[in-house]
């Protein structure tokens, strides 16, 4: 299975793929989480996308693809993933159709996930990561089991430096402008499931089972 999660920053694609992720046994590809792993072993695309990241901005269209291109062609990668954060313009789109394609392979579901805008920077600006492992948490809605330590690893949880809430706000401004009309395009070529994000993120989970056809997580 192949799934798109799509939607402005924040809305829970991350945590919705990883839920997904566990749920199918396929992997979560995320390009933040790519560029996050890539800055933090001081890769030179790693350097270069820091810069734009830093900004709130979207990372030049040809690093972003070469890297998502590599990581989708793995192994781990054949009998399905779930992309989140890709494709954010319509280049990107049109890479990853084409890439597709040469495999005879195409997406089964892209689902969007909606918040107010008011909302979302609430979310943002409280969202906790763990530095080593990628889990996300948040100071109000997902705290973890220790106090700013992850769950899984132990490690102490960071606050991504573009969650500052000006970064954000120009983030929202981003994906209206550029990222908006990826979903357009996919209304038009494939399956998409509207979902509006819940504070709850069980029942913002069932919803996407349900949309999905899928057993509800447990
Ligand atoms: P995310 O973790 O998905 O919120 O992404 C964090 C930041 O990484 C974004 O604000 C962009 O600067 C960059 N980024 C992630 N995915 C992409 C993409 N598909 N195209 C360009 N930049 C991206």
């Amino acid at each position: 299975m192949i799934l798109i999660m799509f939607g402005a920053p924040g809305v829970g694609k991350g945590s919705h793929a990883t839920i997904l992720a566990q749920a199918l046994q396929i992997p979560h590809v995320s390009t933040g989480d790519i560029f996050r792993d890539n800055i933090a072993k001081g890769t030179d695309s790693g350097k270069l996308a820091k810069a734009y990241m830093e900004k709130g901005l979207l990372v030049p269209d040809a690093l972003t693809i070469g890297l998502i291109m590599d990581r989708i062609r793995n192994a781990d990668c054949k009998k399905g993933f779930i992309v989140d954060g890709f494709p954010r313009t319509l280049e990107q789109a049109g890479y990853l159709k084409k890439m597709l394609n040469e495999d005879k392979l195409s997406i089964d579901t892209v689902v969007n996930i909606t918040l107010e805008d008011e909302k979302i920077i609430d979310r943002i600006t409280g969202r906790r990561i763990c530095p080593s492992c990628n889990q996300v948490y948040h100071v109000l809605y997902k705290r973890p089991h220790t106090h700013g330590l992850c769950n899984n690893c132990r490690t102490a949880l960071v606050q991504r430096p573009d969650d500052s809430k000006e970064t954000v706000v120009r983030r929202l401004g981003v994906y209206a402008t550029q990222t908006k009309s990826v979903l357009s395009y996919y209304r038009e070529k494939c399956t998409v499931v509207d979902i509006v994000s819940k504070d709850d993120i069980t029942e913002t989970s069932s919803h996407i089972f349900k949309a999905l056809g899928l057993d509800t997580a447990s």
